[in-house]
């Protein structure tokens, strides 16, 4: 059956009407700007096919009902008793609700029934798919006027405090923000946002997506230990973030240990590697993007040390089968990984790079094409 058709006989059968509405959100891939965002760096990612989607509308008890369909699981709950504690999926989506509640908007109990094609736990944001589709479903349903981008720190609250994720505004505000045929280059600190042409097809290129299926351990330590670095070199430096370091080599000079310096190094040169990619990219210049890619993953694997041997692997088996340019992309230490290639390219990648992971015993990827597709919005 296809999605929404299961969508709506799903509501049906919880709310015993049709859905007053389907609105979507995506997952994204970040082309490139890799730990930046809590640096008050520079993102540049790219809204996918790939969303979440939910059927709402309004119940006349006093009751929020959430279906994930993927699961088959229902979670009810009094529209009284919205307040943090609750785990596993529904978080995602009552913590939306909350957050609005929280802000002073009027909710009413509603029935959502969510199903999702974006992968989950794989780096690719099914997370903020779920939260930014959820947000849309509830702007329209509960007729709020709240901008995009407010949208987007909404539901990464939700996602903070709600759920206990402590991410960045990356994924909200590419699920939201984003336009077909587009990257959403965002200032972290200002929140302003540029549209980026990515006209990938125009100029015979496409994008691999593959997914290394590489379990995350430790992620969340790591994460914040790099963090806590960051914010130490900054407060040595006598700076409000790294994103304010300037001359690299004289900071540098005033850190005091080698990990430390390779950790900044990556970020300063992250964020001008990003501002770089918008200006190509804004010039039509799609074709001297590659490069940069690969320059992030190497600061990635030998600066940042985030990488992993699968990670690794990936990326250089893409590079020797003719990709122009590859990369981690996502928090790190597993994940997915993007590679640049020539349009037709992308299936026998994908290919090799199974192949290669057999060899070595890794377990089998799972890959796709990815196209910069739209941000949120209504499907009926
Ligand atoms: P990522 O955002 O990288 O995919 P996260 O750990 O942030 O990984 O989010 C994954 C979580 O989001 C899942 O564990 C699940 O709770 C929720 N989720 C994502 N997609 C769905 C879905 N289709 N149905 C139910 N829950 C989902
Ligand atoms: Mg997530």
């Amino acid at each position: 059956m296809d999605p929404a058709e299961k969508l709506v006989s799903r509501y049906r059968e919880l709310a015993c009407s049709a859905p007053e509405g389907i609105w979507f959100a995506p997952g994204r891939v970040n082309l490139i700007g890799e730990h930046t965002d809590y640096n008050d760096g520079f993102v540049l990612p790219f809204a996918l096919e790939r969303r979440a989607v939910v059927a709402a509308g309004h119940r006349h008890d006093d009751l929020i009902v959430m279906h994930a369909a993927d699961l088959s699981e229902t979670v009810e709950l009094p529209l009284s008793d919205l307040s943090p504690g609750r785990e596993g999926w529904a978080a995602y989506l009552a913590g939306v609700l909350w957050v609005l509640r929280e802000e002073g908007y009027p909710i009413a109990p509603a029935t959502l029934v969510l199903t999702s094609n974006v992968p989950l736990g794989a780096g690719l944001s099914s997370s903020a798919a779920i939260e930014c589709a959820v947000m849309a479903a509830a702007c329209d349903l509960f007729g709020l006027d709240i901008a995009p981008m407010e949208r987007a720190r909404l539901a990464q609250r939700a996602e903070n405090v709600y759920v206990g994720a402590p991410t960045g505004i990356l994924d909200q505000a590419a699920s939201i923000l984003c336009h077909a045929g587009h990257g959403l280059f965002l200032d972290c600190r200002t929140f302003e946002t540029t549209d980026v042409p990515l006209p990938l097809r125009g100029q015979g290129f496409e994008i691999l997506v593959l997914d290394t299926r590489t379990p995350h351990s430790h992620v969340e330590g790591e994460y914040g230990e790099r963090r806590a670095t960051c914010e130490r070199a900054a407060a040595i430096l006598g700076v409000r973030a790294l994103r304010d370091v300037t001359d690299l080599d004289t900071a540098l000079a005033r850190l005091p240990d080698e990990l430390m310096r390779r950790r900044v190094r990556h970020v300063v040169s992250e964020n001008d590697r990003t501002c770089a990619a918008l200006k190509l990219a804004r010039k039509g210049r799609l074709a001297d993007l590659p490069p940069l890619l690969n320059e992030s993953h190497a600061s990635m694997r030998d600066d940042y040390e985030i990488t992993v041997p699968t990670v690794d692997l990936a990326v250089e088996t893409a590079l020797a089968h003719g990709a122009l340019g590859a990369r981690m992309t996502g928090g790190g230490f597993g994940g997915c990984i993007i590679a640049w290639c020539f349009s037709g390219q992308a299936e026998h990648i994908g290919s090799a790079i199974r192949e290669a992971f057999e060899k070595v015993g890794f377990q089998e990827p799972s890959w796709f094409t990815a196209v910069p597709a739209d941000g949120a919005g209504r499907l009926s």
